[in-house]
């Protein structure tokens, strides 16, 4: 696992002025923040540091304005959210370095928290230009960063400053790279992966990966369908990816080849049109899908059987719904099986991490959030992490 510097290691920081980087970038409808969920996650860091006389300055991005100031992408949308999370009242600044910046250091007291305008303003953020991260490091002492979502890209706000100053992990950054390490880093064995979702061929790098990881790979959602056409099954109008045959067997050949067991599902739910509880609604046997049914959900044996592979198990890593979870029925085999995870995992016998946007919502969905081991809100780098590889703004907090 990567060593990396936490705020254990800071302790007075009365006066001295902390970078902090946060995702920020907030859900919003017609104004007003939807979810902020982003905001608590980050609160813990902005807190503690406040609470340690910190001068503490939030960095975040919101929205694409590529390089130029865009009014309807100010991060001071964000303000009223933030404040209400903090319960504090937070300073806006909109630059984000330079002699305003520096002036409203000068006001700030130890403790006080500023919101500085949005990263993505300048073209030096997403281009990680050394110069520009320079001049935002030129006002503070330390870099933290507490943005795991945004660590899957090189930029200035998200490694630039974390060569240029001393850099720490914040408490939601911490608590992520602890879990992901506990799921696929040092896992206790057996570990099952569950991969679900639309397409193969969104998560292709994801399943290559993991089969040479994981003891037991579980296929569901639609791209389930196209492993068992691949081996001949006749999936009828199911969602399925035909032409990616060769690629589902050669990850088929790799499993075999690791010694990690694929499991498909062997019974369905099927229906003939794409509605919530249609009349043509039934289950399975793979086998015995007709040319106008599609597959919507892994059936319940199949469900029953995953369950017991799970018992079996001492750590599992999801992401994916097993079916189109977003209509009903097609929702039962992703609740039954979250299910039984989270009661193995409030047993003490599993360790189980998920994370995925749709997977956050199926879990939500099923009612497991708090029972699951770690579930991630972020969407870009959870996936990248899955595939194994580096992300550049957790690696640039190696020490
Ligand atoms: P995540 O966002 O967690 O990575 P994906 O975006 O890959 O997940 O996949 C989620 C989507 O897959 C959901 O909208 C769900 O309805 C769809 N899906 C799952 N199973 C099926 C299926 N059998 N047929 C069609 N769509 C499916
Ligand atoms: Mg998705």
């Amino acid at each position: 696992m990567t060593k990396f510097r936490t705020l254990d290691d800071l302790s007075d920081l009365t006066g001295k002025v902390a970078l902090v980087r946060v995702d920020l970038n907030l859900p919003m409808q017609d104004g007003a923040v939807t979810d902020d969920t982003r905001v608590r996650a980050a609160a813990p860091t902005i807190l503690e540091l406040s609470a340690k006389g910190a001068k503490v300055l939030l960095l975040a991005h919101f929205g694409r304005p590529k390089g130029e100031r865009v009014s309807t992408m100010s991060v001071s949308m964000t303000l009223d959210a933030v404040q209400a999370v903090l319960g504090k009242e937070v300073m806006f600044v909109p630059e984000i370095a330079g002699p305003v910046l520096a002036q409203s250091i000068g006001i700030l007291q130890p403790g006080d928290i500023a919101l500085l305008e949005n990263t993505r303003f300048w073209k030096g953020e997403e281009a990680n230009d050394p110069e520009f991260a320079k001049a935002i490091a030129a006002n503070a002492d330390i870099y933290v960063n507490d943005a795991f979502s945004a660590a899957h890209r090189a930029h200035a706000t998200t490694e630039g400053l974390a060569h240029l100053l001393p850099a720490y992990a914040g408490r939601s950054m911490e608590a992520e790279l602890k879990a992901l390490d506990k799921a696929l880093g040092t896992p206790v064995k057996p570990v099952a992966a569950v991969v679900g979702g639309a397409k193969v061929s969104s998560k292709l790098d994801v399943l290559t990966h993991l089969v040479t990881q994981v003891d037991h790979l579980i296929i569901g959602g639609g791209m389930a369908n196209t492993f068992l056409a691949a081996r001949g099954v006749n999936v009828g109008k199911s969602l399925c990816e035909h032409d990616l045959a060769p690629t589902a067997e050669k990850i088929m050949e790799t499993a075999e080849q690791s010694g990690c067991i694929v499991h498909l599902p062997y019974d369905v739910v099927v229906a003939k049109e794409f509605a919530a509880n249609p009349p043509s609604l039934r289950t399975c046997n793979v086998h015995e899908v007709a040319a106008d049914e599609m597959i919507l959900d892994v059936g319940p044996q199949a469900v029953e059987a995953l369950a017991d592979v799970l018992k079996t198990c001492r750590t599992l890593v999801w992401n994916g719904p097993l079916g189109a979870f977003e209509t009903e029925p097609f929702d039962m085999a992703t609740v039954a099986l979250a299910k039984s995870a989270a009661a193995l995992t409030s047993e003490g016998a599993l360790v189980s991490v998920a994370g995925g946007g749709d997977t956050v919502a199926a879990l939500a969905h099923a009612g497991v959030t708090e029972q699951f081991s770690y579930i991630s809100t972020a969407g870009g780098a959870f996936l990248e992490w899955m595939e194994g590889k580096e992300l550049p703004g957790v690696k640039a907090l190696e020490i």
